[in-house]
């Protein structure tokens, strides 16, 4: 008698995300209570897409349920790399607004870099400023890219055991595949990133306990690809025919793996709620020195801040 093949554990975001929304309602209560003001988040759009608008609409609902204050800056399709700029840095000296995101992509005539450097990196809650890249490299404390993050956190909110495992992150990208990477690092997996130009992926996601994929390419990974048991975090996200899909084969993968996030319903659902916890550790961090704070907040001056506010 053969036994029945058993199918992966879904791991899914929305109750994950359910949780630390709750949380975070909890804290921006507190937050607004002792500051006589909520924390403030603003969105810099450049020109309006129809994913933008829907992405935007999502961060905006997210933050009013929970008691934040959000609201976006629109600059127009043609707006020049200096005046995206100067909307970023009108946003850093506002001590109203706590954290700042620019939405992607942005029109290919601004060069990225001259945009998130101009990001104070005490409000850059989706990690894209090159100090706080450089701080994850370093190991140390700083925001991260809230998809990554959201990718690493499901793994840990589902108990899945992460040190002294073999990881492999496919993409390599700034957001997504480098950061997840440093965070599985520090987690104490052994790590391979697999890219476009790896030559044998299924020879590397075959020995995967943990394969966390960021491609956009959908089906690029199936059930034959991985070891059996393999623990998968699906971050892709790929409109098939009309339908969002990720970059796994799922019927054949959650055949093969003990757990897999569903796409959509995995990391999607989380990556909000995990920059709402970005957002209200950055408003803390920002408060200057107040004698109502609970000791658990230390009344130091921000590391990250730059100037005297
Ligand atoms: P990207 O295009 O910047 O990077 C893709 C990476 O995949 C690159 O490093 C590339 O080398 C690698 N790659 C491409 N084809 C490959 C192949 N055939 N084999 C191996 N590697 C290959 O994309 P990104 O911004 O990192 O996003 C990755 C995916 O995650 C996309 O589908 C995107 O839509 C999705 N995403 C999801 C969320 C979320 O909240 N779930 C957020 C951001 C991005």
């Amino acid at each position: 008698m053969t036994a029945e093949p058993s199918r992966a554990r879904l791991l899914e975001g929305g109750p994950i995300a359910e949780e630390i929304r709750r949380a975070v309602a909890e804290d921006v209560a507190a937050f607004t209570a002792r500051r006589g003001r909520a924390p403030g988040l603003r969105v810099v759009i450049v020109g309006r897409d129809a994913p933008s608008a829907v992405y935007l609409e999502r961060i905006l609902r997210g933050c009013a349920k929970v008691g934040i204050d959000a609201g976006f800056v629109e600059l127009e399709g043609e707006a020049t790399e200096a005046s995206v700029a100067a909307a970023v840095r009108t946003l850093n000296d506002d001590p109203a607004v706590d954290g700042v995101i620019v939405q992607m992509p942005l029109p290919p005539t601004i060069r990225l870099r001259s945009v998130i450097e101009a990001i104070d990196p005490a409000k850059d809650i989706d990690g894209i400023h090159p100090l706080n890249a450089g701080l994850l490299r370093l190991g140390y404390d700083g925001f991260l890219p809230a998809t990554a993050h959201a990718a690493i956190e499901i793994l840990r909110r589902s108990g899945i055991e992460i040190a002294g495992r073999e990881a492999v992150v496919i993409g390599r990208s700034a957001v997504v595949g480098m950061p997840a990477a440093f965070m599985l690092v520090k987690e104490d997996a052994t790590v391979t990133v697999c890219h476009s130009r790896t030559t044998d992926l299924a020879a590397h996601v075959r020995r995967a306990d943990i394969v966390v994929v960021a491609a956009g390419r959908p089906g690029l990974i199936t059930g034959q690809m991985l070891k059996p048991g393999a623990v998968v975090v699906d971050v892709g996200i790929n409109v098939v025919d009309g339908h969002i899909v990720g970059d796994v084969d799922f019927a054949s993968a959650v055949e093969v793996a003990s757990a897999i996030t569903p796409v959509p319903g995995g990391v999607g659902p989380l990556t909000n709620a995990i920059l709402l916890t970005h957002l209200i550790r950055a408003a803390e961090r920002q408060a200057p020195f107040d004698r109502t704070l609970p000791p658990t907040i230390p009344a130091v001056r921000p590391v990250l801040s730059g100037g005297d506010r």
